[in-house]
C-alpha cells in the first residue's frame, strides 16, 4: 500500500536520509490516511538516537527547534517550518513489565521490532517518508478498512504489560467507531488485576479522550461488558437495573449514558459532559417508594454531587474541573414554572451563579433526551431564559457584593463586626431580593438599624 506523502515530511525524510537514518509515519497519522482522513498531528519512529535527532536538526535546519520532551521514552519534539512532529527512537516493549509505565527505555534495532511492541495492529503500520511500501507485520491496514481493533500478537499477553491498553482500546472504538476484535475484548476481563494498578492520571486522560469522543456510550457500553467500569467507575455501573417507571423509559445507566451521548453531540462543554454521566449517580441510595408503590429520588441530586466529587477526586481532576462539574450535578434539578415572582428568579440565579446558567440549561437538555433517547424540544427552557434575561437586565442585587452598602458601612452605624453582622447582610440581601427598590443607600442603612436593635 502506498500513500501521498505531505511535501513538510518529504522534506523531514530528505534530512534523516543524508544522516543515513531512517524514518516511519506510525500511529493515529497512519491510521487517518489509510481511512483517507487529514491526519491530526504527526508521530515518526527512526532509527536515529535522540541526541543525533537533535545534533541533525541543529546542523541542517538553522530554524529549526528540538525539545526533548520525552527523552526518557527516545522521544523529541521537533518544531519545523510551523509544524510539530513527535519524534521517537525505535524500541522495544520491554519497559512495560511493571504494567503502568514503562519504567526504562531499550532501544530497537528495527522497525519491525518497534512496530511489534504497539498495542493494536491498527497502530502497528508504517509508512516510510521516502514514499516507500508501508510496513505492515500484523495486517494493521486491512484491520483499518474493517474497522477493526486488534491486539498485536496474544491479547492477554498484551495487556499484561501495560493496563491501559485495555482502556485505549474501548476508547479507539469510541473515537473511531470501530469494532473491538472478540478474542481482544475477551481478553480485557482477565487483565482488570493489571488496569487496576495503572495510574490514575493515565486512567483520567483516557475517560477524558472517551467523553470527548462523538459517542461516549460506544466505550462506556465496552466497559460494563470487560468489566472495566466496574473496576473504574463502580458507582455509575451500580445504576444498571435501577428503573424509574413513572419518569423515564430507560434504568439510570442508560439514561445517563444517553445524556453523555447527546452532550458530546451538541459539543458540549467537558464539565457538562462529565456532569451528564454523573448527575444520577445518587438515585440507587435516594429510592424510595411512595404510598402508590412509585419510586421517587428526593434529595439525589446532592448524593449525587457528593459522588461525583469523590470520583473525579481520586481520579485527579483539576478543582476547578471538580468544582464546576459538581456544582451543575448539586442545582440540575431546578423547577421553573410560570407563577415564580421575580425574587424567586433571582434567587434562582443567585444559586446556579450567572457564569453556570449556560452549562445548567445544557445539562437540562442533555437530561431531557436521556429521558425519551429523542431530541428534546430546545423550547423548553425558553420561558425560564427570558425571565432570567429580563431580571439580569433590569436592576441587579444578586449577591452580598451587589448590595448597595458594605460590612464597613454597617460598623459605621454601629453594628459589630461577626455573626450579627452576617444575619444583618443576609436579611438585607432577602430584603433586596424580594425588592430591588430597596437597594439604595439610605434604605439599608435604616433597615440595618431596625435589626440592629433587634440582635
Ligand atoms: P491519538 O494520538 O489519535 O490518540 P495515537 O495512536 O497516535 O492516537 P498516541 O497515544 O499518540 O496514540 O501513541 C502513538 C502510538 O504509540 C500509538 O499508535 C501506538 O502505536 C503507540 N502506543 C501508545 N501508547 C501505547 C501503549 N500504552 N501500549 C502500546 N503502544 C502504545
Ligand atoms: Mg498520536
Amino acid at each position: 500500500m502506498k500513500t501521498k506523502i505531505h511535501p513538510i515530511l518529504k522534506e523531514i525524510a530528505a534530512i534523516f536520509g543524508s544522516h543515513r537514518q531512517e524514518v516511519y509515519l506510525v500511529g493515529g497519522a497512519v491510521r487517518d490516511l489509510i481511512r483517507g482522513e487529514k491526519p491530526q498531528d504527526w508521530d515518526l519512529a527512526t532509527s536515529a538516537r535522540p541526541e543525533e535527532v537533535i545534533a541533525m536538526f541543529r546542523t541542517s535546519v538553522p530554524r529549526g527547534k528540538v525539545i526533548p520532551t520525552g527523552i526518557k521514552h527516545g522521544t523529541v519534539t521537533v518544531h519545523f517550518k510551523g509544524h510539530a512532529l513527535e519524534v521517537t527512537t525505535f524500541r522495544t516493549e520491554s519497559d512495560y513489565r511493571d504494567g503502568r509505565h514503562p519504567d526504562q527505555v531499550y532501544f530497537a534495532a528495527t522497525i519491525e521490532d518497534d512496530l511489534s511492541r504497539r498495542d493494536f495492529t491498527m497502530n502497528a503500520v508504517a509508512l516510510p517518508l521516502d514514499g516507500s511500501e508501508a510496513v505492515d507485520p500484523f495486517g494493521g491496514a486491512a484491520d483499518i478498512k474493517k474497522h477493526l481493533i486488534r491486539c498485536v500478537g496474544n491479547p492477554a499477553e498484551r495487556f499484561a504489560e501495560d493496563g491501559l491498553r485495555p482502556l485505549r482500546g474501548v476508547r479507539f472504538a469510541s473515537q473511531l467507531g470501530f469494532a473491538i476484535d472478540q478474542p481482544t475484548l475477551a481478553a480485557i476481563n482477565g487483565a482488570l488485576k493489571v488496569t487496576a494498578g495503572v495510574s490514575p492520571e493515565r486512567v483520567r486522560d483516557e475517560l477524558d479522550k472517551i467523553i470527548g469522543s462523538p459517542k461516549p456510550s460506544i466505550a462506556l457500553r465496552l466497559m460494563e461488558e470487560t468489566g472495566l467500569l466496574q473496576l473504574i467507575l463502580p458507582e455509575l455501573a451500580g445504576c444498571r437495573g435501577i428503573d424509574q417507571k413513572g419518569y423515564h423509559h430507560f434504568d439510570v445507566l442508560d439514561h445517563s449514558l444517553l445524556a453523555c451521548d447527546y452532550a458530546a453531540k451538541e459539543n458540549y462543554p467537558h464539565t457538562v459532559r462529565l456532569a451528564a454521566l454523573f448527575h444520577d449517580l445518587g438515585k440507587p441510595s435516594a429510592r424510595k417508594p411512595d404510598e402508590d408503590g412509585i419510586w421517587t429520588f428526593h434529595g439525589h441530586e446532592a448524593i449525587s454531587a457528593k459522588m461525583a466529587k469523590a470520583i473525579l477526586g481520586r481520579l485527579r481532576y483539576p478543582n476547578a474541573v471538580i468544582d464546576e462539574t459538581v456544582h451543575l450535578i448539586a442545582e440540575h434539578m431546578f423547577h421553573y414554572e410560570e407563577n415564580w415572582s421575580d425574587a424567586a428568579v433571582r434567587r434562582f440565579i443567585i444559586r446556579a451563579g450567572e457564569e453556570h446558567l449556560e452549562n445548567l440549561y445544557r445539562l437540562r437538555l442533555s437530561d431531557a433526551y436521556g429521558m425519551a433517547g429523542t431530541e428534546p424540544d430546545k423550547k423548553l427552557l425558553l420561558p425560564l431564559i427570558s425571565r432570567v434575561d429580563q431580571i439580569m437586565a433590569g436592576s441587579r442585587a444578586f449577591s452580598l457584593k451587589d448590595l448597595a452598602i458594605t460590612g464597613k458601612d454597617l460598623m459605621e452605624t454601629g453594628v459589630k463586626p461577626g455573626k450579627t453582622m452576617g444575619i444583618i447582610l443576609n436579611e438585607l440581601l432577602e430584603t433586596v431580593l424580594d425588592d430591588p427598590a430597596q437597594n439604595t443607600r439610605e434604605k439599608l442603612l435604616e433597615i440595618a438599624g431596625n435589626l440592629n436593635k433587634r440582635y
